[in-house]
């Protein structure tokens, strides 16, 4: 039984989908103003081992993310700079210029590590009609009102708007995050824009056309919209990281709701944050790790992969280059000894060996995703008791989910081992200029030709012959060795 934390209720529940069988999974999309942090991408890589675990107990999963492409401003809130105009200014390139190529440079690094692409995956943009729809009914049924030129969401027609944490009322000062300052046309201090007209952006290069006036989208009606309109009316799992869930979630769930007039969604999995010894990782503070960094530092992508799976997705994980180091050489022991694993076709897969080493390795997600002892079930595989076709089989399974790409490798590496034998075999022999060694080494070439065609009456015929005159050979993996006594 699959059991996952959710934020909303603060318990490990059994995950149940609203209808039998399937899922309907969204995902915060990234910010397209920079390239994505490695940070961003542990979220990514542990909402994409649910993504994969779901399928591979058997769900019908349908995975949908937004791309952020207008309205997210630097405090989550209604202030601060759009980050995409901040992005489109420091590279004096236009926004949708910056969204596009960023757009590429996130997917990129996905495929380098692993992680699957959603099934759908729309940009905020290419969806302000139905941003206009929500906001428009919001108006009707009386949770949303004009002011100052803005549309805002009134959150004091809600019974509850805080869901992720314990907030009072009191204490809902519209400062309470950093950054967030007073705007005097709410009516409450955790009221939220809708929509935009009166921008505050002169530059503001994206606008629409809206019932209320030229202007663009708050960031949080985008995920809401994009949603239920790909997943409908009851969403069974929505992921971001730690920081999505205030104000981003809290007012995803207000807006859907009072839209929908019942409850959305089910259950929300939030991944903690990456760190440094220096803090959190930010795009914002402009200094942070990329994949293409570690690339160019010489790390396989699918080491940092291993390195997030090492902790669970609701620990916080510090990054070092140390603690990276260990899973790089990890993953590698881990592909070679995956390589030494013989592949015989006649050798026949022992389902009841295999069935046991499946039952750790769901046991260990089955429990809230615990990707660090699903790894132990890896190595379990490689020690346990049974046949190298067991083995490999089992290797196969898990990494449907761990997605190492550790068979790949492992053949890849298997491989250039073999080239690399050949290579040595085939080598030009460079024979000693000492006429008496070299008739040894002419006397070891032949017996291995004889040995090749089988013929080991003549090959060990050259070794009595050798051993005759006090020259005895000794066959290492390597080649053969003589001494002379
Ligand atoms: P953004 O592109 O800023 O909208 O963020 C993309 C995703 O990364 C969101 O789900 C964030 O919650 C998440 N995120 C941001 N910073 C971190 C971090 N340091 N560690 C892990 N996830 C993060
Ligand atoms: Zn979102």
């Amino acid at each position: 039984m699959f059991r996952l934390y959710n934020s909303a209720s603060r318990k490990v529940e059994e995950f149940v989908p609203f209808e039998a069988g399937k899922v309907g999974m969204y995902t915060c999309g990234p910010t397209v103003y920079h390239f994505a942090h490695i940070g961003n991408l542990r979220t990514y890589i542990m909402e994409d081992i649910l993504d994969r675990y779901l399928r591979y107990i058997g769900y019908a999963v349908k995975r949908v993310m937004n791309i952020t492409d207008v309205g997210h401003l630097t405090s989550d809130g209604d202030t601060g700079e759009d980050k995409m105009l901040k992005g489109a200014k420091r590279e004096h390139k236009s926004v949708m210029e910056i969204a596009a190529y960023y757009t590429d440079c996130f997917f990129s690094d996905c495929a380098k590590l692993h992680i699957r692409r959603p099934d759908v995956v729309e940009p905020a943009t290419h969806c302000i009609d139905d941003f206009i729809h929500v906001i428009s009914v919001l108006l009707e049924k009386g949770y949303a009102y004009a002011a100052g030129g803005n549309i805002y969401f009134d959150t004091s027609r809600l019974d509850r708007y805080y869901v992720f944490n314990d907030f009072r009322t009191d204490d809902l000062a519209v400062g309470v995050r950093e950054g967030v300052e007073g705007d005097d046309n709410k009516r409450n201090k955790a009221d939220f824009v809708l929509w935009f007209t009166k921008s505050k952006f002169e530059d503001q290069e994206l606008k629409w056309d809206s019932p209320w006036g030229v202007g663009y989208p708050g960031w949080h009606i985008e995920c809401s919209s994009i949603s239920m309109k790909h997943l409908g009316e009851h969403l069974d799992i929505h992921c971001g990281g730690i920081d999505n869930a205030f104000p981003h979630h809290t007012n995803e769930i207000a807006q859907s709701e009072a839209y929908l007039g019942h409850k959305w969604c089910n259950c929300w999995m939030h991944v903690l944050h990456l760190n440094t010894d220096s803090g959190k990782m930010s795009k914002s503070k402009g200094e942070f790790l990329t994949v293409s960094l570690l690339e160019e530092k010489g790390y396989d992508p699918l080491a940092y992969r291993l390195f997030c799976l090492q902790s669970h997705y609701r620990r916080p994980q510090t990054f070092s280059y140390e603690n990276l180091d260990n899973a790089a050489v990890s993953y590698k022991k881990l592909v070679a000894r995956v390589a030494a694993l013989k592949k015989d076709a006649a050798e026949r897969v022992d389902e009841n060996a295999l069935a046991a080493l499946r039952t750790a390795f769901t046991d260990a997600l089955d429990s809230d995703l615990n990707t660090s002892l699903a790894v132990t079930a890896l190595y379990t595989a490689l020690k346990a008791d049974t046949n190298d076709a067991t083995k490999r089989a089992a290797i196969a399974e898990f990494d449907s989910v761990l997605s190492l790409g550790l068979l790949e490798a492992a053949d890849r590496l298997a491989a250039e081992n073999e080239k690399k034998a050949a290579a040595a075999a085939s080598a030009v022999r460079v024979y000693s200029e000492d006429p008496e060694i070299r008739a040894i080494e002419e006397a070891i070439d032949a017996r291995a030709a004889a040995k090749k065609a089988k013929n080991y009456a003549e090959a060990d015929r050259i070794r009595a012959e050798l051993a005759a005159k006090g020259v005895i050979l000794t066959d290492t993996p390597s080649g053969t060795t003589f001494e002379r006594k």
